[in-house]
């Protein structure tokens, strides 16, 4: 078949009137054929069947009925990867309820952020995250939320209720279909709030067509791949990459427990002979500048990326450690992923350095003028729009607070415009140049941070770097780096020079970072996004200080 035929086949398949969210992402299944295989060292690992899932989650759609769960409530969870998470999951979309997601990393404030955004009145949450939901400062008191923890066993459990409870409580009957529509809500999110605040993006069940599409297309995933997301569910890439396309394709997906590390994930790749790999960036750029040594025998053959731009030294390295070239991707929570260097073989074409690929089929983007909303010739700079109405996986229409959405499409709604600034070639493969946000306008000229970021990281005494503007009179901004550093080397006079040489020779003589600024970590959100506009803050704060 081809992408557009399929594309047209599951966009039938999630916008029809009447649907049964549960069906197609699980009941439809072999009950035989492994959903999830969860990986948690030191345990044995754990898989679960789609028959396993179906019957888990009949139950738990039982308990949380008891708790007044019904269409339409918004359910969130404070959990790690496990069973008991996708099981959860499952039994919300089987009730016709909304599945608030809450990042393990999150802080109260994040957490309530959400919580309150959503109107979230069931909080399932993990033991030892329990304590975050206690009222404080941050989280101030809400009568009507019900706490649930999970895991095993009573206990102390400051009177929740313990999911465990529940189930077992709870009717042995499964709970009836509930149907819904394409349009019917599915998941309450927030944005990853890089830029500034969090932004409310509550996603129809169709958004999940798009999901598989880049599942089958992007990815490259097959039933017969071994595929692992390892990215976490807290986030859109996650909760749709690693649970909802794989449950829609009817594909096993591999869930690591527990937070990143460069042993485990090594130790994942090669235990479970992982075909089909996919990460932010920061997961490649921590096993690259890592000491611990690449395992060999690995068995990968597609490995992708996505969430932020995909610097050229992860490459450099991937070539030789992985024997393969990690495929960037692009994407955004309000959409889904429009853009990808495909792996589908159909699709597959060779890598051009610094491309973050062509539209994936269902999708139609371009790049329209700064100044006007006409789309621009090849390599001229300007905003990455989608062309809503030829981009049939399309289902973002504006954010929970309507206000939000003003800037987000042209005034006849032609147009969605991503808020990232780039350019496509003659080929029609896009470039990412930056978020409008962090571009810097230098003498006039408009200059990318990733492309400065991208030659910084090159050099070897670098891990990892951000680049913002910084007011000068004479030129209106100038660039100023900050970078950390890997272990073993340190900051020097000499070495700003070097770092200082390397952009003036591999990027523009005129667009040298003329302050480099040497610090532990950069400010991140908890996804693993370099937040710049904190550098930017972090250096105003300073200056005022200065001047007090
Ligand atoms: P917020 O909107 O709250 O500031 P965010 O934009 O980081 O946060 P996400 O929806 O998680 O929230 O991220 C989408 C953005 O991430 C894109 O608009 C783009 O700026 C960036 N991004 C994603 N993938 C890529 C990529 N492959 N290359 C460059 N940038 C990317
Ligand atoms: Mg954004």
């Amino acid at each position: 078949m081809s992408a557009a035929g399929r594309v047209a086949e599951l966009s039938a398949e999630f916008t029809a009137p009447v649907l049964d969210v549960a069906w197609l992402l699980c009941d439809r299944h072999p009950a035989d054929r492994v959903a999830f295989m969860v990986v948690d060292y030191p345990d044995a690992p754990s898989t679960l069947s789609f028959g396993e899932l179906a019957a888990s989650s009949h139950r738990c759609a039982r308990a949380l009925q008891g708790l007044g769960v019904g269409p339409g409530d918004r359910v969130a969870t404070l959990m790690g990867k496990s069973t008991d998470l996708v099981t959860l999951i499952l039994a919300i979309w089987r009730l016709g309820a909304v599945y608030v997601p809450l990042f393990t990393a999150f802080a109260p404030q994040a957490i309530a952020l959400r919580l309150e955004g959503s109107g979230a009145r069931v909080v399932v949450v993990d033991p030892d995250q329990r304590h975050k939901l206690d009222p404080g400062p941050d989280l101030p008191p809400d009568p009507e939320r019900r706490v649930v923890v999970a895991g095993a066993g009573a206990g102390e459990s400051l009177g929740d209720a313990w999911l465990s409870d529940l189930v077992a409580a709870a009717s042995p009957e499964p709970v009836p279909s509930v149907t819904t529509s394409g349009d019917g809500p599915l998941v309450h999110m927030f944005t990853s709030g890089t830029t500034g605040k969090p932004k409310g993006v509550i996603h129809p069940v169709s958004y999940i067509a798009g999901w598989q599409i880049y599942l089958e297309y992007g990815l490259g995933v097959t039933r017969e791949s071994s595929y692992w997301c390892a990215a976490d569910p807290g986030w859109a890439y996650g909760l749709y990459a690693a649970i909802a396309a794989p449950l829609a394709a009817g594909v096993p997906s591999l869930l690591l427990a527990g937070k990143f590390s460069v042993e485990a994930t090594w130790r994942t790749l090669l235990e479970h002979s992982v075909t089909d790999f996919t990460a932010a960036p920061t997961v490649y750029r921590g096993l690259r500048s890592s000491s611990v040594p690449v395992p060999r025998g690995l068995s990968l053959e597609r490995a992708s990326s996505a969430g932020e731009p995909l610097t050229p030294e992860v490459n450099d390295w991937a070539g030789a450690a992985l024997g393969l070239a990690v495929h960037d991707h692009f994407g955004q929570t309000e959409v889904g992923m429009p853009l990808a260097n495909h792996h589908h073989p159909e699709l597959a074409r060779p890598l051009k350095a610094g491309s973050m690929g062509r539209p994936v089929p269902g999708w139609s983007l371009t790049v329209l003028a700064d100044d006007q909303d006409e789309p621009v010739e090849p390599g001229v700079l300007g905003r990455v729009a989608i062309d809503v109405a030829a981009s049939p996986l399309m289902t973002f229409r504006g954010y929970q607070v309507p206000g939000q959405s003003d800037a987000k499409f042209t005034a006849d709604g032609r147009w969605y415009l991503l808020g990232d600034a780039g350019r496509f070639d003659a080929d029609g493969d896009f470039y990412f140049s930056s978020r409008d946000d962090d571009v810097i306008i230098m003498a006039g000229y408009r200059i990318g941070p990733f492309e400065i970021e991208s030659v910084l990281a090159q050099h070897p005494a670098v891990a990892e770097c951000g680049v913002i503007g910084a007011p000068d009179d004479a030129r209106g901004e100038v660039i100023e780096a900050y970078v950390v550093l890997r272990r073993g080397h340190d900051a020097s006079p000499t070495l700003i020079t070097e770092l200082q040489d390397l952009v003036k020779t591999r990027y523009a003589a005129h667009a040298y970072p003329r302050t480099i600024h040497f610090i532990d970590a950069l400010p991140k959100t908890p996804s693993g996004k370099t937040q710049r506009y904190l550098l930017r803050r972090g250096r105003r704060d300073e200056l005022s200080q200065e001047v007090r």
